[in-house]
């Protein structure tokens, strides 16, 4: 590996040089299941040809030209996505972190606004992860995103994880919001029990805080619905996406109702290519596959191809668990944000089912994380089953 990378990574010595739907190509020519979809990212798979013709028609049309111009395809996206969701409005970006960092900024510029101009405090749960920017890192608070990177930027206070007598104990005259990743996915695959994420938002109301949530990896269709939020039937404020919205082009999204948008003028906010045609173009060919009848929704309020396959997916990891429950502790997540607790070292398992041929994603709590993209076929769930029972077996055997 070269030595003018800096480490920031301790990476898998695995070459990846071509794609093709679930399937990844390393430079020895073998092919892996890619059920790690780059961290949550490839909604679609590899070079799925909607996109690929998108991204090819907008590459020999316009690339770049600044937000002091109008850009069609991002305006369309905007009202696409508002039609769709709980939004009225949308500012792009080109990444999650920077989605959470603007809707941390929004939190403080909208109460300065109000006639409570004092409130700016932003409340916070363990484990949360929200992206490597100074203020995402303090909103995160876990010592490993922090160390080294002092002092962190102030206004966090973290309360354990779904714990509602610790959310109302420190919500406080200068509290301005409640933000939170409606699963925590780099945490390990937590869900806040739609119970829970209801009574969040009642508290929210109850003292005039913001809902804010970090919908980076639960957003654009992981969870069988565009936004996670909605599975709870909770309607936030403020949401932050990205990995999803442009399947591996760099594309984020803040998303927010009107009394928040409203507080965006020029000049208070920016992004020199976020939301560029070329972002815009791929987030548009994105939507025309989610948003399509039977891929999220299916017929008359039946489950769409995301639930479906997450329910056979599911269903053949909980056997797994049943029958090797010294591996597999837990099968836990919503739709195809799936989280294996496991009893194994879950590096080590990983490496397991890699050597058998499936990519996974590793997450805190000993949890392997089992991403496909959203349109996985069965025939690309049996084919993981089986390597995850193969690879369990063998686990067994050399114990
Ligand atoms: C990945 C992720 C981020 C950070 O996104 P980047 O695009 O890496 O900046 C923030 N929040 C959550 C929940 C994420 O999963």
């Amino acid at each position: 590996m070269t030595p003018h990378l800096m480490k920031a990574y301790n990476r898998i010595d695995l070459e990846a040089v071509r794609g093709e739907g679930a399937y990844l190509f390393d430079s020895a020519g073998r092919r892996y299941l890619d059920f790690l979809s780059g961290v949550a990212v490839n909604a679609l798979g590899h070079c799925h040809p909607v996109l690929v013709d998108a991204l090819r028609r907008q590459a020999e049309t316009l690339w770049h030209a600044s937000n002091l111009v109008r850009i069609p395809d991002q305006e369309r996206l905007a009202d696409r996505l508002c039609h769709a969701s709980f939004a009225d409005a949308v500012f792009f970006t080109n990444s999650g972190g920077e989605a959470v960092d603007f809707s941390l900024k929004l939190i403080r510029r909208y109460f300065k606004g109000t006639n409570e101009p004092g409130r700016w405090r932003v409340i916070t749960f363990d484990e949360g992860f929200h992206g490597r920017s100074m203020a995402a890192i303090a909103a995160g608070g876990q010592p490993k995103l922090t160390q080294g990177y002092e002092p962190v930027v102030d206004g966090f206070d973290r309360v354990p994880f779904a714990d509602m007598d610790a959310l109302r104990s420190a919500i406080r005259a200068d509290t301005a919001a409640v933000f939170l990743e409606p699963i925590q996915g780099e945490g390990g695959v937590r869900p806040f029990p739609p119970v829970i994420l209801r009574e969040i938002r009642s508290i929210c109301d109850e003292h005039g805080l913001l809902l804010v949530l970090d919908e980076v990896q639960t957003g654009f269709g992981r969870t069988g619905r565009l936004f996670a939020h909605e599975n709870a039937g909770v309607k936030p404020d403020i949401v932050a996406a990205a990995k999803g919205i442009g399947a591996g082009f760099p594309l984020g999204a803040v998303l927010a109702v009107t009394k928040v948008a409203d507080c965006v003028v020029p000049g208070s906010h920016g992004s020199t290519l976020g939301g560029s045609p070329l972002g815009a173009a791929v987030g548009n060919a994105l939507l025309d596959v989610i948003l399509a009848d039977g891929f999220l929704d299916g017929p008359d309020g039946a489950p769409g191809h995301v639930s479906r396959m997450a329910e056979e997916l599911r269903a053949g990891l909980q056997a797994i668990a049943g029958d090797h429950p010294d591996i597999v502790e837990e099968v836990r997540g919503t739709g195809l944000l799936i989280g294996l607790k496991c009893r194994v070292d879950n590096k080590s398992f990983m490496a397991t089912l890699r050597d058998h041929g499936l990519l996974t994603a590793p997450a805190g709590h000993n949890v392997v994380r089992v991403l496909p993209p959203l349109n996985v076929e069965q025939r690309h769930i049996d084919e993981a089953l089986q390597i995850l029972h193969q690879a369990c077996a063998g686990l067994r055997a050399a114990a």
